[in-house]
């Protein structure tokens, strides 16, 4: 009998895995398709602390501090770069925007600059169009590749002798005299000491027969993926009204996404033909980032697909061991921002797990905080 059972094998699940069998803990990771079967792998993939609401700041802080060194726990590379993330107006109102941002930020001791004209910005990034007007640039922000995370976490886990069951779902929680005892699969009962949710948009259906009712609307998304171009643009851009971002990767292909909508089916039952964009959304992107990066247009467009993201109320993540009920551990809700603190992620869960105090404050991120009347913060994608 693992001592404690994983549920969600991305980034969350997987980085907490890491983090408790380093410790010498018995970890049986569940997975209901494969690992990194989605958002850890429809991401953008940016690692940003700019922008970031003041209760996410710290962690968003610790997070880019660790990614530096995360390859080196991990044992293999993570593709990160810090690059920095400029974050663009398109007009007077959005740098306005902008320029309010970075004095609000910069009051929290984070380094950023405010940009005031296009001659500021190609100083940092040459391959900008002429419809930026200002910008926000924060250097210590960056980037890593999903997959190349993805991969070094799972052969971590599995170094670390992390047991992981793909294509095996956790189909409800046991309870037994008050507490979380294990996972029910479709190969049977698995008992453990601890269970942690972290199957981002899933969790809410496995915390909701005990009560526990984790508000989450599914947003989709639309990814565009270019064929392999020289290398013209190192950081990551979001604009002021988060209607698209992007990054180029390291092979040289450019990444750009932007939301489309509200998912209206059940979250567990998405399939990859359902998710794909329209050829309006994909156009609505093209358009709206080559306006931005005018080399776009010449690329060759490789791959599109479509992915969900997990919102809360207030675009903030849940981390939480709900005092009712002794033996579990919840990580989800991400937001949009579960990448990028990645790593914090799996600190904070992992003590959660253990009952340790966490480094961080958790008051932000309790699961008690949602009143169902509350208003719902929009998406926002900067990368
Ligand atoms: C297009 C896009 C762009 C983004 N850009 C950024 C960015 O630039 N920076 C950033 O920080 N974040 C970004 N995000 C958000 C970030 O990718 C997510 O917040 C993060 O990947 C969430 O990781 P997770 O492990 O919590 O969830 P997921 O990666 O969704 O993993 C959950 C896993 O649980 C599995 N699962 C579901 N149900 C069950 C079950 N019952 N039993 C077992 N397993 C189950 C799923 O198959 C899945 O593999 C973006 C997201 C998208 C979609």
């Amino acid at each position: 009998m693992p001592d404690i059972i994983v549920i969600g094998g991305g980034i969350t699940g997987l980085a907490t895995a890491c983090a408790l069998a380093g410790d010498g803990l018995g970890v049986s990771l569940l997975e209901a398709r494969h690992l990194g079967a989605m958002a850890s792998t429809w991401t953008l993939g940016g690692v940003r602390q700019s922008g970031r609401d003041p209760a996410e700041l710290p962690l968003a802080r610790a997070a880019v501090a660790q990614w530096a060194e995360w390859h080196e726990a991990l044992g293999a590379e993570t593709g990160y770069r810090r690059r920095g993330n400029l974050r663009l107006a398109r007009n007077a109102e959005e740098a306005e925007a902008i320029r309010t941002m970075v004095a609000a930020q910069r009051a929290l001791g984070l380094n950023l600059e405010f940009l005031e004209d296009i001659k500021a910005i190609r100083a940092i990034a040459p391959a900008i169009g002429d419809s930026v007007v200002a910008a926000s640039f924060c250097p210590d922000d960056g980037h890593a590749d999903p997959d190349m995370t993805l991969a070094a976490l799972a052969g971590c886990a599995r170094r670390r002798g992390v047991i992981l069951q793909e294509r095996m779902p956790a189909l409800r929680l046991l309870v037994e005299a008050g507490r979380i005892i294990g996972v029910e699969t479709p190969g049977g009962r698995l008992h453990a000491d601890r269970v942690i949710v972290a199957c981002g948009l899933h969790s809410a259906s496995l915390l909701e027969p005990l009560g526990l009712a984790l508000p989450m609307v599914a947003k989709r998304v639309c990814v565009l993926q270019t064929t392999s171009q020289p290398p013209s643009f190192e950081q990551v851009f979001g604009v002021a009204n988060a209607d698209c971002a992007g990054r180029q990767e390291i092979d040289g292909r450019f990444r750009v996404t932007t939301g489309i909508g509200d998912w209206q089916g059940d979250p567990a039952r998405w399939t990859e033909a359902a998710l794909r964009p329209s050829f309006a959304d994909a156009g609505a992107l093209i358009a709206r980032t080559t306006a931005i990066l005018p080399l776009l247009a010449a690329s060759g467009l490789e791959r599109v697909w479509g992915g969900l993201i997990d919102l809360t109320p207030d675009a903030l993540p849940v981390f939480d061991a709900p005092a009712d009920w002794p033996g579990l551990v919840i990580g989800a809700g991400f937001s949009g921002h579960g990448f990028g603190i990645g790593p914090v992620s799996g600190q904070i869960l992992r003590a959660l797990a253990l009952g340790e105090t966490s480094p961080f404050d958790l008051a932000p991120f309790r699961l008690g905080r949602f009143d169902p009347a509350a208003a719902r913060a929009p998406l926002t994608l900067h990368g």
